[in-house]
């Protein structure tokens, strides 16, 4: 417990030296020196809590091959998406089959529709998400626990080089993230 408060008082240091406010409330932030938030892809800024933005979400991804880029199949009931692809290639999983965005390629996700997007192809695949309303982001997986069947949120634990996600209803782990790696 207190290497962890000592690592997120190390990461809000960060955060500040990232992002420069000027006196009408402007900020430049710096990406690269914003800490990645903990995600199945390991690399993900969440840009919009680094600047305070209110109204909308604004993330940026970086997936290694084979990666999922969401902690599973997911919809958000009330809160519409925009991925917009930056370079190499990924796949969306929707309800209306695989869609593959390159670099260059956006795809508009209206609320309620599941998704989950992986890396594909030979490079990284660098994307960013954009949601609004930020207020109304709530999320569900769409994905049955496999020890109760209800269709529930996650909860997560790091545990350095692996992520364990588990059922937030009954307890029971649903599943592992491996360092550089998804496995499902
Ligand atoms: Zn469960």
């Amino acid at each position: 417990m207190t290497d962890d408060s000592t690592e997120a008082e190390a990461e809000a240091g960060e955060t500040d030296s990232a992002v420069e406010t000027y006196p009408s409330g402007y900020r430049r932030a710096v990406v690269d020196a914003i800490p990645d938030t903990p995600n199945p892809t390991r690399r993900k800024k969440e840009l919009d809590e680094a600047v305070g933005a209110t109204a909308f979400g604004f993330n940026l991804y970086e997936a290694a091959p084979g990666e999922q880029v969401p902690w599973g199949y997911h919809r958000h009931p009330d809160h519409e998406e925009l991925f917009y692809v930056l370079s190499g290639s990924v796949v969306v999983e929707t309800a209306d089959g695989e869609i593959e965005l390159g670099a260059g390629e956006a795809l508009f996700v209206p609320p309620d529709a599941p998704n989950r997007a992986r890396a594909v192809g030979e490079e990284p695949a660098r994307l960013i998400a954009v949601g609004a309303p930020k207020s109304a982001d709530d999320s569900r997986i769409s994905e049955p626990c496999p020890a109760c069947g209800a269709e529930t949120d996650r909860t997560y634990e790091d545990r350095g080089d692996v992520y364990v996600l588990s059922c937030a209803a009954c307890g029971a782990e649903t599943t592992r993230f491996g360092a550089g790696s998804s496995e499902t």
